[in-house]
C-alpha cells in the first residue's frame, strides 16, 4: 500500500493543480523523524528542479512522476505511508518534502505539494532521462497491470513456476499490484494463489486478465482502499472507499460473500499475508 489504484488516484488528483505550474522551492522538509531517502543532495536537487515548469505528472507503476520542462523528473515511491498533499497533511511531523509552487490565478489554487510520510520509507529521486531508463526501464519494471493484454500474460506467465499469488507481486513480470489487490484479483478470478504461474490454463488466464483490469479500474472509481491503519488519503486527504468492497483481503475466518459457502482462509505466501475462499479458488481446479 499504496499500490497502483491508489497512485493513480493521487496523480488524477494532482494533475489538475500542479500539471503547467512553476516550482518556486523544491526543499527537504524539516523533520525529526529518521530521514527518508531523498536523492541526488537537496542542493543539487534544488539547482536542478527550482523555476521550473511541470510539465506533466503521471502514474509509473506504484510510483509518482512529475515531468520537468528540462526533461528530468521527480519519481516519488510512496512505499507504505507515504502520500502526495495538496491540502492539510494528517500532521505536519511527517512532511518529508516539499515543491512551493508559483501563486495561481484563485485564491483556491495551492500553494504547495508535499510528500507525507508516517513510516518514511518512501523514496524521492531526480532522474534525467538516462538514469530513469536505468532505474525503471523495461529491463527493470514489465507492463503496467492496466496496460497487460491477454497476450501479455499468455506470454509472460508461462516463464515463471512460482506460485500465481507471488508471480503477480514480481514488478518485473507486470507492474503496479500489491500485496492486497493480488488476493482481491485472484478471488475475482477463482484461481487458488498457490497455483503454478506456467500451469495456468487458457480459461483461467483470460480470468485472471479480466479480473485484473475489473478490480484495478473499480478500485481507482472508488479512490483506493484506505485501510483500517487509515494511512491512504487521496491528494486532498479524503479516504478512499475500495476497503469496504473487498472480498477477501483482511476478511479472514468470514463466509465468502461470492459464494456464500466458503469460510476466508488467510495464507502466507512468500512472507506475505494471502487471502482466498477454499471453495471459489479451488486448488485443483
Ligand atoms: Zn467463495
Amino acid at each position: 500500500m499504496p499500490e497502483l489504484p491508489e497512485v493513480e488516484t493521487m496523480v488524477r488528483g494532482l494533475r489538475p493543480h500542479v500539471e503547467g505550474r512553476r516550482i518556486v522551492k523544491a526543499s527537504r522538509c524539516r523533520c525529526s523523524y529518521r530521514p527518508i531517502d531523498i536523492s541526488p543532495g537537496v542542493r543539487a536537487i534544488g539547482r536542478r528542479a527550482n523555476g521550473q515548469l511541470i510539465t506533466r505528472v503521471r502514474r509509473l507503476a506504484k510510483r509518482v512522476i512529475l515531468e520537468l520542462e528540462s526533461d528530468d523528473a521527480f519519481v516519488i515511491e510512496p512505499r507504505m505511508t507515504g502520500l502526495m498533499l495538496l491540502s492539510d497533511p494528517p500532521d505536519r511531523g511527517h512532511l518529508r518534502f516539499e515543491w512551493r509552487l508559483e501563486k495561481g490565478t484563485t485564491k483556491e489554487t495551492p500553494l504547495s505539494l508535499w510528500f507525507w510520510d508516517r513510516r518514511g520509507l518512501g523514496t524521492l529521486r531526480l532522474y534525467s532521462p538516462e538514469e530513469m531508463l536505468i532505474a525503471l526501464g523495461p529491463a527493470r519494471l514489465g507492463p503496467d497491470a492496466l496496460a497487460m493484454t491477454l497476450d501479455d500474460w499468455r506470454e509472460r506467465l508461462p516463464r515463471t513456476q512460482r506460485a500465481i499469488k507471488v508471480a503477480l507481486l514480481d514488478q518485473k513480470l507486470v507492474a503496479g499490484i500489491g500485496n492486497l489487490y493480488a488476493s482481491e484479483i485472484l478471488h475475482l478470478a477463482r484461481i487458488h494463489p498457490e497455483h503454478p504461474s506456467h500451469h495456468l490454463k487458457a480459461s483461467q488466464l483470460r480470468r485472471l486478465h479480466n479480473a485484473t483490469l475489473t478490480v484495478l479500474e473499480t478500485a481507482i472509481c472508488y479512490e483506493g482502499s484506505t485501510l483500517a491503519d487509515g494511512t491512504y488519503r487521496n491528494a486532498l486527504n479524503q479516504n478512499g472507499s475500495y476497503q469496504n468492497e473487498h472480498r477477501v483481503y483482511a476478511h479472514a475466518d468470514e463466509p465468502c460473500p461470492t459464494c456464500g459457502k466458503g469460510t476466508i482462509q488467510r495464507t502466507v505466501l512468500a512472507q506475505r499475508s494471502t487471502f482466498f475462499c477454499p471453495k471459489c479458488q479451488r486448488r485443483d481446479a
